[in-house]
């Protein structure tokens, strides 16, 4: 189990995700260093195909292709290329959770949560209130609790 201390903090490294041109080539490298099958799914929220690739702790690696060149991804691919987009956060009680960083004058994209992949429900907080970072939020369904998402 873990340490009791620890579990103080309501924040669990959900995927780091990164944009990339092609599902298919940005899989390449992570499969070459031992990565298994990645799994797709469409999130028509955000114009993406995401593609996730499980690593050993919960958390994944998740590859977001652009589905439209108006879709946030597109717009970032073309301002600043291929690279880390955004890390995402797994919480409990995303409701409550947003509803008291928009308390504390967090900057958020989402008000409210939006359907994610897999069945979550995420939401972005804005990179000017983080220190430049995009945080993504993300509650899994309750009885999707222990799978990956
Ligand atoms: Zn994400």
């Amino acid at each position: 189990m873990i340490p009791d201390g620890l579990l103080n903090c309501k924040y669990e490294l959900d995927h780091i995700a990164i944009a990339v041109k092609s599902l298919e080539d940005g899989r390449k490298f992570y499969q070459a260093i031992g990565f298994g099958d990645m799994s797709t799914e469409l999130v028509e929220s955000q114009k993406v195909m995401t593609g996730f690739l499980a690593m050993g702790n919960r958390a994944n690696i998740e590859l977001l292709e652009p589905t439209s060149d108006d879709s946030p991804v597109a717009k970032f691919l073309e301002k600043r290329g291929p690279g880390i987009h955004h890390i995402c956060l797994r919480v409990k009680g995303i409701d409550s959770v947003v509803a008291d960083l928009v308390r504390r004058g967090i900057q958020m994209i989402d008000q409210t949560p939006k359907p994610g992949a897999h069945g979550c429900r995420v939401a972005f907080i804005h990179p000017k209130s983080t220190g430049g970072v995009l945080i993504e939020l993300s509650e899994r369904p309750a009885s999707e609790g222990h799978h990956h998402g």
